[in-house]
């Protein structure tokens, strides 16, 4: 319905819509005013749906016609949006009359007409008045409600704090409560405490903490209970097999156990009918030790209320009683501890008495080597230390190491009868000995290892007593033994300490035997050197007073000695001796000879092929005197070569008697020779019929005394020779000779001889053997003597070979080789025979004067036994060796050798 105000808004639209939009428009998003002028696009928003300024305006345009249908609404809605709490009633109010003002003026302003304008101001005034009544009726409405449900957080506001009240009152109660749990570490004291508090606490009408008893058996105990029925429950018990009962089952599962109206039959008889039932296991660890029960007519209000503050509690309690636990543990470990310590030191007060002991024996045994005191003294300590009646000191006997003598005792009289012996393995002494090891016998009535000793009165077999071995480097030296007469007097301490001190008596028994046995050798040793220092001015006083020089030298050929006959001998003093060498004394006296006498041919082979002394002889001139000189070497016991001593001998006197008697001998044989030729004549006239003809007894005779003349020459001529080689008056013609040659001539001589005798002679000379410088009359008589022996002295019908070849020194045998020349050519012979042989004793003397071997053809060969005296020494005139090889019935060799020309 339109009527005047309705056109006049809808004219003036654009002067009000943005005070009047602003005026209705949502809470949230309240456009300010002016903002809008003019703004099509401006929208207010409620809800989801979304409402123009032009649509809000149009609800002003229709209610001022009446209709107030849209506007009620909008009023409506935007009161029950707007808040309570903020002043929007107060702006809605104000941008109300802010909208009648302008309106109000504009009407004024723009109708001319004034009753028209203010029966237009009236009919607003009416719409207005109904759209204040509205909004104030929508807004005290919704207000209402938010001021409701203020109210009613208030309320909860209150209830909460006094449930935080109680909360706190619960926790001051806790804190109390773990004051207390924590000012105790008594267990029982504890759990007195857990149960009484949580019964002030909760006044729940009975309370019970069950433990699992001390001995671990499957059981609940109640150990403390408080409240209803308290008496009846305490002590109460309840086995673990009953699983039903809620105790066991938070006690086993480890949970709280709540029922409002437990199954009666199932629990034990600490349930009080009627009750609710709460039971809270005490975990430690998340293990159970102990449960307690909370029982209450009213569970929900008194147990289930009062679960966190319980449960609390009971953990603190827990806590406590761990800590009571490990406070008792720690009591108990203290205790223990402090028994170790009493026990350690008492240890350790033992250790050092026996440290003490073996210090002061150590001192003893160490202070003395006298074995008797040394015994005595520490027996004497050891017995002091250990409070022992008797004691005494068994050692090893030196001679029979199987028995053990009482060496020292202690407590009893020091008399034989107390001096004991018996064998090792035999008494307990002799056990000990044996095995090594110690023993400590309680009473040694009862033991089996004493053994009685005949004599022995002082031995009694009553008390204790220990015995221990005195052991060296593994070796038992002896055996200790204190005892008493009380049986089980000596403890393991005891024998500790005699095992400790066992060591520094032994190393002291064997520190004094050692100092005996050094003592004994120090001793001997000084006798030796005396003797041997006596023996050694003996033998250099002998040597001093030989008529003999006696010069000695090392290995080296120093002297190192020469006696006063020496230097007389030698012309020199003893002193100059002394400072030579041994080789410039034989060169300087042997000047060509040195070699007959070779110092280090010896040093380096001291004995021969016999492993006998090798001995070498020369003879030096010495002025106009003539000393022999003879070395040999000097060796040890043992065969170890120490030097060479050299023998020198003044032999003028000798040489001068034997020149005289060679000389004699000479004249002699001359002499003889003379008559002997005439008999010889005459023999051969006589044999010859020369003074008639002769009978054959007579012509025997003849031919006897012929041969016997012819024997006698040439023994006379044998002689000659020798002496003239012994008076070094041999002419000898030297020419190059062939072995060959010399042997032709000998061969006719013997031929005759060989042919009688059947004898087999083979010849062998190579072609290019090297011609001998020698004498042709001496080589004859050599290889005579030689090839005529072999012919005697080989049976009819024998071998005999002659052989000849070039030989250097070093294809001779080791006697001959070491006085020759080496690097010479020489031409050997050798006659070998199948003959009678020599044996090896024979064999050294056959070149000596007149010796003949005994053989069975000694009597048919004849001979005089100076063939092979005079063959030597004219093998060596002529510069070279002889010597023969044989065995005994087989044959022997004979061969020598002579310088190639
Ligand atoms: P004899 O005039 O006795 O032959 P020799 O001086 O020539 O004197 O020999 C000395 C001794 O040597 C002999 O008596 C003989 O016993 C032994 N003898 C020498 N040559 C041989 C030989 N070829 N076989 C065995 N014995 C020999």
């Amino acid at each position: 319905m339109s009527n005047e105000l309705t056109t006049w808004m809808s004219a003036h639209r654009l002067d009000l819509i943005g005070q009047w939009a602003d005026l209705i428009s949502e809470p949230a998003r309240a456009p300010m005013l002016g903002d809008s002028s003019g703004d099509e696009g401006l929208i207010a928003t409620l809800g989801v749906t979304a409402v123009s300024a032009d649509q809000l305006y149009d609800m002003l345009v229709l209610a001022a016609g009446g209709d107030y249908g849209a506007l009620n609404e909008r009023i409506h809605t935007i009161s029950h949006s707007d808040d309570i709490r903020d002043q929007a009633l107060n702006e809605r109010l104000s941008r109300a009359f802010t909208f009648r003002r302008t309106l109000r003026t504009l009407l004024r302003n723009q109708v001319s007409d004034p009753t028209s304008a203010l029966g237009m101001i009236d009919q607003f005034d009416v719409l207005f008045e109904h759209m204040i009544g509205i909004l104030a009726d929508g807004w005290a409405a919704h207000n209402a409600a938010a001021l409701r449900e203020r109210e009613f957080i208030a309320e909860s506001l209150n209830a909460a704090s006094a449930a935080a009240d109680q909360r706190t009152l619960q926790l001051k109660a806790l804190n109390d409560i773990s004051q207390h749990l924590s000012a105790s570490l008594d267990r029982s004291q504890l759990l007195d405490l857990v149960a009484t508090n949580l019964h002030r606490l909760t006044d729940v009408a009975s309370i019970a903490v069950w433990m699992p008893p001390p001995d671990g058996a499957d059981l609940l105990v109640a150990a403390y209970a408080c409240g209803e029925g308290a008496d009846l429950t305490l002590g109460g018990k309840i086995s673990l097999a009953q699983t039903k009962d809620l105790t066991v089952r938070a006690f086993c599962s480890g949970r709280i156990q709540f029922e409002i109206t437990p199954d009666a039959t199932q629990q034990g008889t600490w349930y009080r009918d009627g009750c609710g039932v709460m039971a809270l296991p005490m975990l430690l660890h998340e293990q159970s030790i102990g449960v307690v029960t909370l029982q209450d007519p009213n569970p929900v209000q008194q147990l289930r209320f009062q679960q966190d503050l319980a449960q609390g509690v009971i953990s603190q309690a827990a806590i406590a009683i761990q800590n009571a636990n490990l406070y008792t543990e720690v009591r108990s470990l203290n205790v223990e501890l402090e028994q170790r310590v009493a026990e350690r030191t008492r240890e350790l007060q033992d250790e050092k008495n026996r440290l003490a002991t073996i210090n002061e024996i150590s001192t003893e045994v160490s202070s003395t080597l006298d074995l008797d005191s040394l015994l005595s003294t520490s027996l004497a300590v050891l017995a002091n230390i250990s409070q022992a009646e008797h004691a005494s000191i068994m050692l090893v006997e030196q001679d029979d190491s199987s028995l053990l003598v009482t060496r020292a005792v202690y407590g009893v009289p020091a008399s034989p009868g107390n001096y004991i012996r018996f064998p090792i393995g035999s008494g307990i002494a002799g056990w000990v000995a044996q095995q090594r090891k110690g023993t400590l016998v309680d009473d040694i009535s009862t033991d089996e290892r004493w053994v009685s000793i005949p004599g022995g009165s002082l031995r009694k077999r009553q008390g204790s007593m220990i015995a221990v071995p005195l052991l060296m480097q593994g070796d038992v030296l002896g055996v200790i033994t204190i005892s008493h007469r009380e049986p089980g007097f000596f403890q393991e301490g005891h024998m500790r300490m005699l095992n400790a001190c066992a060591g520094p008596i032994a190393i002291g028994i064997n520190n004094a035997n050692l100092f005996q046995m050094i003592s004994a050798e120090a001793e001997r040793r000084y006798e030796l050197l005396d003797r041997q220092q006596t023996e050694a001015s003996q033998i250099e006083a002998i040597l001093q007073n030989l008529s003999d020089g006696v010069i000695v030298c090392d290995l080296y050929g120093s002297v190192l000695m020469a006696n006063q006959a020496a230097s007389d001998v030698l012309g020199r003093s003893v002193e100059d001796l002394l400072l030579w060498n041994l080789h410039d004394i034989i060169s300087r006296y042997l000047g060509p000879r040195s070699p007959d006498i070779p110092l280090a041919e010896l040093i380096a082979r001291p004995l021969d092929v016999n492993d006998q002394r090798r001995i070498f002889t020369s003879i030096a001139k010495v002025g106009t005197r003539v000393a022999s000189m003879t070395m040999g070497p000097v060796l040890k016991e043992d065969g170890q070569l120490l030097g060479a001593l050299l023998v020198v001998r003044d032999i003028t006197r000798e040489i001068e008697a034997d020149r005289l008697k060679t000389e004699f001998i000479g004249t002699m044989s001359h002499e003889l020779r003379t008559p002997m030729t005439a008999i010889k004549g005459f023999t051969q006239l006589l044999a010859m019929g020369g003074l008639g003809p002769l009978n054959d007894t007579q012509r025997e005779f003849v031919s006897t005394i012929h041969a016997n003349t012819e024997r006698m020459i040439a023994l006379i001529n044998d002689v000659l020779d020798i002496t003239k080689i012994e008076s070094g008056s041999v002419d000898i013609e030297w020419r190059s000779l062939h072995m060959a040659e010399a042997l032709s001539g000998v061969m006719s001589e013997l031929q005759p001889a060989i042919a009688a005798r059947s004898h087999d002679l083979s010849i062998s000379i190579p072609p290019g053997l090297p011609l001998v410088r020698a004498d042709a009359h001496r080589l004859h008589q050599i290889l005579f003597n030689l090839l005529s022996n072999a012919v005697k002295y080989t049976p009819k019908g024998g071998k005999i070979w002659v052989e000849a070849h070039e030989a250097t020194v070093a294809d001779l045998p080791d006697h001959v080789r070491a006085s020759m020349t080496p690097n010479k050519r020489y031409a050997q012979m050798n006659i070998r025979d199948t003959g009678v042989g020599i044996d090896r004793e024979d064999m050294l003397r056959i070149f000596d004067r007149f010796y003949r071997t005994e053989n069975p053809l000694k009597i048919e060969a004849g001979g005089t036994g100076l063939g092979l005296s005079l063959v030597k020494p004219l093998v060596e005139l002529l510069g070279g060796r002889i010597w023969v090889e044989s065995t005994l019935g087989v044959g022997s060799s004979f061969s020598f050798v002579l310088p190639a020309s």
